[in-house]
């Protein structure tokens, strides 16, 4: 079986990128460890169609993480997986998009090495770069853009914030903000206190590779004004030159709304 040794068939833990949303953008070896899995630990975030896959009798754990309900702890999650483990299960920790982009994959890793557990990072098609397919929208481009950063909105709090503003507004990079939709007129407001032009063009890529998908394009300045609740989640920001390319009419029929 693809991806899953004889010597590691028992006890083991694969931290699984499940991808952004579409059920059939996670790898294939993710989709056969799925089919192979006894228990799976899965995120809010992972697409429920992805659970089909498992056999009869895998056991199902859902540890859902929507912003501000979390169903389940970290700490309880840790728990969860090395004893999953140690009861000799192959286990599938599922999460939404890339495990080791904002996954809190970090935390899962140190529990499982400090129990001694073996594990295996399966990597996923993060958020960013699927949200950038959808909007036909280049993340690099020679002429705008030679790098480009992945940023959580969750310490973006004008008065606690810990990133530097200043070097992000001087970077000439194309910004992408996780977790950002609450914190939008804070990240817009940093970025035009630190010189950022209020007309450099801000996609909003909401549900990205699912049927609700949803591109908005604005600007920074526009975007100090954006309220939480004008914006279907998940969602990333997507702030830089290259959105100018974006083009996804033709390409996304069923997107809503196009506000320029
Ligand atoms: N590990 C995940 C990210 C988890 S953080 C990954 O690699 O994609 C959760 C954030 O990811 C959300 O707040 C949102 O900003 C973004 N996100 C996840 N799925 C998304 C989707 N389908 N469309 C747009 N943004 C998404």
């Amino acid at each position: 079986m693809l991806g899953v040794k004889a010597t590691e068939s028992k006890g083991f833990v694969w931290l699984l990128g499940a991808g952004p949303g579409a059920a059939d953008l996670i790898t294939v070896r993710g989709l056969k460890l799925l089919q192979a899995a006894e228990a799976v630990v899965y995120d809010e975030l992972a697409n429920d169609e992805l659970l089909k896959n498992c056999p009869a009798g895998c056991e199902l754990h859902a540890v859902g993480k929507r912003a501000g309900q979390h169903s389940a702890t970290q700490g309880e999650i840790n728990t969860l997986l090395v004893s999953l483990a140690r009861a000799g299960k192959r286990v599938v920790r599922l999460k939404g998009g890339d495990p080791l982009i904002f996954g809190r994959a970090g935390e899962e890793i140190e529990a499982l090495r400090t129990a001694g557990l073996p594990f295996e990072i399966v990597p996923g098609v993060t958020a960013a770069t699927a949200s950038a397919a959808v909007a036909c929208l280049p993340l690099t481009h020679r002429d705008f853009s030679s790098a480009v950063v992945f940023v959580t909105g969750h310490q973006c709090a004008a008065n606690t914030s810990a990133l530097d503003w200043g070097a992000l507004a001087k970077l000439r990079a194309t910004l992408c903000f996780y977790m950002g939709v609450r914190r939008l007129p804070e990240i817009a407001h940093n970025l035009l206190a630190h010189g950022m032009p209020a007309d450099l063009p801000l996609a909003l890529i909401c549900e990205a590779t699912l049927p609700t998908q949803r591109i908005v394009i604005t600007t920074l300045g526009a975007a100090e004004k954006i309220s939480a609740d004008q914006i279907s989640q998940p969602a990333l920001v997507v702030i830089g030159e290259v959105v100018r390319l974006a083009d996804f009419a033709a390409q996304v029929p069923e997107f809503v709304g196009r506000d320029r």
